[in-house]
C-alpha cells in the first residue's frame, strides 16, 4: 500500500463541535494505524462566514487530545489570518501550504486547466440573470441551477467573471464508499456548478478535489452531509485525470435530545469538557466509540490510544448514526480516573483546586487522595470533596442530621459521647477512630449509619465526603474536637 494520508479538514467558523473531532479522531487513528500520516488543512474559502480564534481553539483541542498533527499550517500561515498567539506550534510540510486562502494561484492554474480540456468555462451571468433563472426553473419543477447559458459563450478571461464545470446530466457515477459500499447517482444532482468565484477564491468543489490530490490524501474521511457532493468531485477527478482517494462518508453524531450536534446548537464543546474535569484520554475513547467499534464478538469498551490505534480500521465504522450521550461519558471518565496514579490524579486536580479557591495542604489531599479518586467522576467534584480540610467556617447542612432515629437530643447524646471518647483516644489514627465512634453508635442504641451522619455533617458540613474515619484522621484531633463543639452549640435545646 502507498503511505496512508489522511486529513481533517474544517472551515474556521465557528468552534468545532464533539462531533467534528470525531471526524479527525478517525482520519487520525487510520493514519497512524497504517504508520501514515495525518494532515491538518483549513478550508478557509468563505471569508464572511471566518470566525477568528477558531483555528487556534482547532489546534489546542486537537493538542489537549493528545493527536499530534504531521503536516499543517505553519506560523507564518497562521500569521497571515491573525492566528498568531505566542506558543503556536510550527507545523508546515512538503505540500503547503495548508490554508486554502493561501493556495489561490493553485486552484486558478487548474481551472484554467479545466477550461483548456474542455470541462469548464468562464461564465458573466450576472445575479439577477441567475435569480430569473433559476426562479423560472423552480416554476418549472426542474433541477435549480445554472443552465449552461455561457457555455459555448467563450467568455473572455478579461471580463470579470466565475469559472463553472461543465456538468454532463446525462452520467452514472458510482463509488465504492469504505463504509456504505457501492453508492450510485443515475443522474448528477447538480448543474453547472461554480468551481472559481469573480474574486478568484475556489468552491469547496474545486478546492477539496485539488487540495486532496496535491497532498496526496489516499482516505478522505467526511461527514456523510458531503455525500451529495461526491459525484461532482468524482466527475472532477475524472476531468483532471487524477486518481480519487478513498472515501468513508462518516455516520451523523446527534446529541442525547436525538438532533444532530452542530456548531450552531452549542452542543457539547470539547474546551467545556475539559472545564468541566473530564479527562481528554476518556473524552477520546468516548468519543471514537460513537459509530466505530473493534469488531465483532469483541465487547471491550476501554481503549488506550496505542489499543485505539493498534484496532482501528475503516470496517469498525457504522453505517448509521451514534449518539453523544453524556451520561455514558461521565461513567467512563470516572472510570479512567480511577485508573489515574494517584499522584498524577492529584497533579490533574490541582488546577481545578485553585480555580474553585480550594486551599488546602497537599500532604492532606494526598492521605485522601486514594478515597476522593474513588469518589467522583469529573475532576471538578474534587473540590467540594476536600473543602472540610479548609480552616474556614463550615457551613453545616444541619437539617440532614436528623431522622432514622436520629432527633437533636439523640445527636447531642451521639456528638457529647464522641466527644469524650475521641478525646481520650492515645493515637489519632483510623483504627482507633473506627472502633471508637462504632461502640459510640452502640451505646446510644443507634446503627453506625444514622450516627456517622450526624458525626459527617458535624466535622465537614455535610453528607458526602472520603470516608469519614479517615477524614477524621487527616483532620487531626484538635480540629475534630472543636468542630463537635461548635455543633454542640448548634444543636437546638
Ligand atoms: N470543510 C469541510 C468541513 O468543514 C470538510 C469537508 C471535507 O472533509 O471534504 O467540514
Amino acid at each position: 500500500m502507498t503511505e496512508v494520508r489522511t486529513r481533517f479538514a474544517p472551515s474556521p467558523t465557528g468552534f468545532q463541535h464533539i462531533g467534528g473531532f470525531r471526524t479527525a479522531f478517525f482520519a487520525y487513528l487510520l493514519a497512524k494505524h497504517y504508520g501514515g500520516k495525518f494532515l491538518l488543512r483549513v478550508e478557509d474559502t468563505d471569508r464572511e462566514r471566518f470566525v477568528p480564534g477558531s483555528i487556534r481553539f482547532l489546534i489546542e483541542e486537537l493538542s489537549w487530545f493528545g493527536i499530534q498533527i504531521d503536516e499543517g499550517p505553519t506560523k507564518e500561515e497562521l500569521h497571515t489570518y491573525g492566528e498568531d498567539w505566542d506558543d503556536a506550534p510550527g507545523l508546515g510540510g512538503p505540500c503547503g501550504p495548508y490554508m486554502q486562502s493561501l493556495r489561490l494561484p493553485k486552484y486558478k492554474e487548474a481551472a484554467e486547466l479545466l477550461i483548456e480540456k474542455g470541462f469548464a468555462y468562464r461564465c458573466d451571468c450576472t445575479p439577477e440573470m441567475l435569480e430569473r433563472e433559476r426562479n423560472e426553473q423552480m416554476a418549472r419543477k426542474e433541477l435549480p441551477g445554472y443552465s449552461g447559458y455561457c457555455r459555448t459563450r467563450n467568455v473572455p478571461a478579461d471580463k470579470p467573471h466565475v469559472v463553472r464545470f461543465k456538468v454532463p446530466q446525462k452520467r452514472t457515477v458510482s463509488f465504492n464508499d469504505a463504509i456504505r459500499g457501492k453508492v450510485q447517482w443515475d443522474s448528477i444532482p447538480h448543474r453547472d456548478t461554480v468551481l472559481l468565484k469573480s474574486d478568484g477564491f475556489p468552491t469547496y468543489h474545486l478546492a477539496v478535489v485539488v487540495d486532496d490530490h496535491d497532498m496526496k490524501i489516499s482516505h478522505a474521511l467526511r461527514g456523510i452531509e458531503w455525500l451529495s457532493s461526491t459525484p461532482i468531485h468524482l466527475l472532477l477527478y475524472e476531468a483532471f485525470g487524477w486518481e480519487p482517494p478513498v472515501f468513508a462518508h462518516l455516520p451523523v453524531v446527534n446529541g442525547p435530545d436525538g438532533k444532530k450536534l452542530s456548531k450552531r446548537n452549542n452542543a457539547a464543546k470539547s474546551s467545556d469538557l475539559r472545564e468541566q474535569g473530564y479527562l481528554a484520554e476518556a473524552v477520546l475513547n468516548f468519543v471514537t466509540l460513537i459509530g466505530w467499534a473493534p469488531g465483532e464478538g469483541s465487547d471491550q469498551e476501554i481503549f488506550t490510544r496505542e489499543e485505539l490505534i493498534q484496532k482501528f480500521t475503516l470496517d469498525g465504522i457504522n453505517e448509521s448514526s451514534g449518539v453523544f450521550d453524556p451520561v455514558k461519558l461521565a461513567w467512563m471518565n470516572g472510570l479512567y480516573i480511577r485508573k489515574l496514579p494517584v499522584q498524577e490524579f492529584i497533579e490533574r486536580s490541582k488546577p481545578f483546586l485553585e480555580k474553585e479557591g480550594v486551599v488546602i495542604p497537599e500532604h492532606e489531599f494526598a492521605a485522601l487522595a486514594p478515597h476522593v479518586q474513588e469518589r467522583v467522576k469529573v475532576l471538578t467534584e474534587v473540590g467540594a470533596m476536600v473543602d472540610f480540610l479548609m480552616d474556614r467556617p463550615l457551613q453545616r447542612q444541619m437539617d440532614a442530621m436528623f431522622g432514622k432515629g436520629v432527633d437533636a437530643s439523640k445527636a447531642r447524646e451521639i456528638l457529647t459521647l464522641s466527644l469524650e471518647r475521641l478525646n481520650t483516644l492515645p493515637e489519632f489514627k483510623t483504627e482507633a477512630i473506627d472502633q471508637a465512634l462504632r461502640a459510640v453508635a452502640t451505646e446510644v442504641g443507634l446503627k453506625p449509619g444514622p450516627a456517622f451522619v450526624a458525626l459527617r455533617i458535624a466535622v465537614t458540613g455535610k453528607t458526602i465526603t472520603p470516608p469519614l474515619f479517615e477524614s477524621f484522621a487527616v483532620l487531626g484531633k484538635d480540629r475534630v474536637l472543636s468542630r463537635i463543639r461548635e455543633t454542640l452549640e448548634l444543636l437546638p435545646q
